[in-house]
């Protein structure tokens, strides 16, 4: 009885490090067009590598800070009219 016990023990343990074990497949990083240069720059970039525009802006609707590339701001939803023209 106890080794059976042991046994699903141990087994429950191999599961759980199977678990850990499983590569967790990396997050694309977000990215988006320069508005200057239409180069692609990636989120959370301060200004465009390429150009030096300023790639964060406040946003209108929430005042928390987002990428200017984007076309809603993630945190109100609030129409970026740069990029959706
Ligand atoms: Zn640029
Ligand atoms: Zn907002």
């Amino acid at each position: 009885m106890f080794l059976i016990f042991i046994i699903s023990l141990s087994i429950i343990f191999y599961f759980i490090c199977m678990e850990f074990d499983t590569p967790v497949p990396p997050e694309p990083p977000l990215s988006g067009e320069c508005p200057g240069c239409s180069e692609q720059v990636e989120s959370g970039w301060l200004v465009c590598p390429q150009c030096q525009a300023v790639l964060r802006e406040i946003c209108p609707g929430c005042g928390k800070v987002h990428d200017r590339w984007v076309k809603y701001c993630p945190w109100c939803k609030h129409l970026n009219e740069a990029v959706s023209i």
